[in-house]
């Protein structure tokens, strides 16, 4: 049966009865955290942690970060940077380079994220953790929460399932960092999703 995690998530929020818990969220960049934060923020106290040790090159990385910072900056949400760690994302899908975007490299992508972003929702004592990367149309819900649930059993923070492009999550995201003018990148992330993208930009020309 399909699971709805839209409302699964809205019925947990339901459950608060008021109470903010602490909520560590993984960011993958700026403009997709607009929508999510917008409607996580009257709920939890949140504090947003980039670790994206997926995205090539350094200077992207860094351009990415500096957008989502700026960006929490205006808002005043607590913000956490973690380690550029390039390699060891290149070690973690070795053999999953020729793999289309959404397959298995995304998934060990995704855990990659989702477990150092456990690790730091444990240490802080959060009570939830979740990511903005099921926002994105592109990437599957069903695969990210199910990562995300199988990490948090073996710990005591809770994952939050999500579906975040559900009520046009998605197309908020794009209009909300298109009137702030953000920066917008126009491929996922790693070398690959890079090489993808340049591929099909020759092809159309
Ligand atoms: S395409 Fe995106 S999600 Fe998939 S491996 Fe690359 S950066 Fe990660």
């Amino acid at each position: 049966m399909k699971i709805n995690y839209n409302f699964e998530m809205m019925n947990i929020i339901k459950g608060f009865n008021g109470r903010r818990p602490s909520l560590l969220l993984h960011s993958c960049c700026g403009p997709c955290s607009t929508s999510v934060i917008l409607r996580l923020k009257d709920y939890f106290e949140i504090t947003v942690y980039y670790y994206n040790p997926n995205i090539y090159p350094k200077e992207e990385y860094l351009r990415r970060e500096e957008e989502q910072r700026l960006y929490l900056d205006s808002l005043g949400i607590k913000y956490i940077q973690g380690d550029y760690e390039n390699d060891k994302y290149e070690s973690a899908i070795s053999g999953l380079e020729m793999e289309p975007e959404g397959g298995l490299r995304c998934s060990v992508c995704f855990k990659m994220r989702l477990e150092n972003t456990a690790t730091i929702a444990d240490k802080l004592n959060a009570e939830y953790f979740t990511t903005t990367l099921t926002v994105s149309t592109h990437k599957n819900s069903k695969v990210i929460n199910e990562i995300g649930l199988e990490i948090a059993k073996d710990i005591k923070v809770k994952y939050l399932s999500s579906d975040f492009k559900k009520d046009d999550g998605y197309k908020k995201s794009v209009q909300m960092s298109q009137e702030l003018g953000m920066y917008r990148q126009d491929y996922c992330g790693c070398f690959y999703s890079k090489k993808e993208r340049e591929k099909k930009i020759e092809e159309n020309v």
